[in-house]
C-alpha cells in the first residue's frame, strides 16, 4: 500500500496500536477496513451478527477492489483482513488504545454504548464518535473520560474519501486531540478541525442543499432525473443530490436535518416532509434497493 511506507512503525510513540470499532455498517465497516490497512490492530463489533459477516464481506470485496488498482497486494489483503476480530459483546475492547464509536446515528443509542462501553476499557483508552451531527460534547459528557473524548467524523466511502473531520467538544484536552490528529496522517487521511456546533461543516453545508433537492422535488419543480442531472452537469458536482442522498443513506440525512433544526432553531433547516415521508416507508436509498431511485434491477431507475 502506498501510503504505508509513510506510517511509523506499530509501537511509535503515539501509543495507539489497536483501533475498537463499534457498528459494523457502512461506515464501521470503512473505518474498519482503513485502520487494518495502515498496520492497526482492529476490534469490531455490532451488535447484529449478520451485520459482522457482511462487513468482512465488504471489507474483502472493497481490498479486491484495491487490488485490481495496483494499490494493494494479495498478500497485503490477507495481513489486513487478519487484523481484524469480530465480536457482539463489547469486552473485546478490554485491549484497545482507541474506540471509535460508529453506530446508528441516534443520540440515545449512542449514549448507551457509550455508558456500557466505558466499564470495559483501560482508564487511558481515547474514545471518538464518528457521528454526523450530534454535540460531541453531550456524547463526552455520557463517558467516564471527556477530557479523551472527541469527534472523528470520516466521510464515506470512508476507504476511497480523504477527509476526516475532528471536532473537540468543551472537555476534550488537546493531547487527545493531538493523537487523534496524528493517526488520521498514519490513516493516510487529511483532517480539518471543527468546533462543536451541530452537524460541524460538511454536513452542515451539505445536507441543507439535499433537503432542498428533496423540496425542489416534493414542489414539483422538477423530476429525478432531471434535479440530478441539473446538479451535475449546472453545477459540476460528480453526483446529483438525490443519488448521493441514496448513497448517504436518507435516514441519516433526516435526522442530520433534524439535528441543525432543533439545534439551531431556524427554520431554513426544516427537514422537507417528502424525506420524512420516505423513511416512515423504509425507503432509505441504496441500502434498501428504494430510495430516489430503484435498485433492484442493473440500472437504478428513478422513482419520480
Ligand atoms: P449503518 O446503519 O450502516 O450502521 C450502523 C450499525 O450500528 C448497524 O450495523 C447496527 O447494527 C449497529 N448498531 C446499532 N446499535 C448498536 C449497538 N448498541 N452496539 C453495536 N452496534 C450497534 O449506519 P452508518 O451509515 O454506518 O452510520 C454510522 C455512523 O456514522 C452514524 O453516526 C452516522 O451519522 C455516521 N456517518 C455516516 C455517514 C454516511 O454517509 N452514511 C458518513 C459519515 C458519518
Amino acid at each position: 500500500m502506498s501510503n504505508q511506507a509513510n506510517h511509523p512503525p506499530l509501537g511509535d510513540s503515539s501509543g495507539i496500536r489497536t483501533i475498537g470499532v463499534i457498528g459494523a455498517g457502512q461506515m464501521g465497516h470503512g473505518i474498519a477496513h482503513v485502520c487494518a490497512v495502515s498496520g492497526f490492530s482492529v476490534k469490531l463489533v455490532d451488535i447484529a451478527e449478520g451485520a459482522l459477516a457482511k462487513a468482512i464481506n465488504s471489507i474483502s470485496k472493497n481490498l479486491d477492489r484495491q487490488i485490481a488498482k495496483g494499490k494493494l497486494t494479495v498478500e497485503e489483503k490477507t495481513t489486513a483482513l487478519g487484523r481484524i476480530e469480530t465480536s457482539t459483546g463489547y469486552p473485546i475492547f478490554a485491549d484497545c488504545d482507541l474506540v471509535i464509536e460508529a453506530a446508528t446515528e441516534n443520540e440515545a443509542v449512542k449514549k448507551q454504548i457509550l455508558a456500557k462501553l466505558c466499564p470495559v476499557l483501560k482508564p487511558e483508552t481515547y474514545l471518538a464518535s464518528n457521528t454526523s451531527s450530534i454535540s460531541i460534547t453531550r456524547l463526552g459528557a455520557a463517558t467516564d473520560r471527556p477530557a479523551r473524548f472527541m469527534g472523528m467524523h470520516f466521510m464515506n466511502p470512508v476507504p476511497v474519501m480523504g477527509l476526516v473531520e475532528l471536532i473537540r467538544g468543551i472537555a476534550t484536552a488537546e493531547e487527545t486531540f493531538a493523537k487523534v490528529r496524528d493517526l488520521v496522517v498514519r490513516l493516510g487521511k487529511t483532517s480539518v478541525s471543527a468546533e462543536d456546533f451541530p452537524a460541524f461543516i460538511v454536513n452542515r453545508i451539505l445536507l441543507p442543499m439535499i433537503n432542498e433537492a428533496v423540496y425542489t422535488l416534493y414542489e414539483g419543480v422538477g423530476s429525478v432525473e432531471s434535479i440530478d442531472t441539473a446538479m451535475r452537469m449546472g453545477a459540476n458536482h460528480p453526483m446529483g443530490p438525490l443519488e448521493l442522498a441514496d448513497f448517504i443513506g436518507l435516514d441519516v440525512c433526516l435526522s442530520v436535518m433534524q439535528v441543525l433544526h432543533e439545534g439551531l432553531a431556524d427554520s431554513k433547516y426544516r427537514p422537507c416532509p417528502l424525506l420524512v415521508k420516505y423513511v416512515e416507508a423504509g425507503w432509505l436509498g441504496r441500502k434498501t434497493t428504494r430510495g430516489f431511485y430503484d435498485y433492484s434491477g442493473e440500472k437504478p431507475v428513478p422513482t419520480r
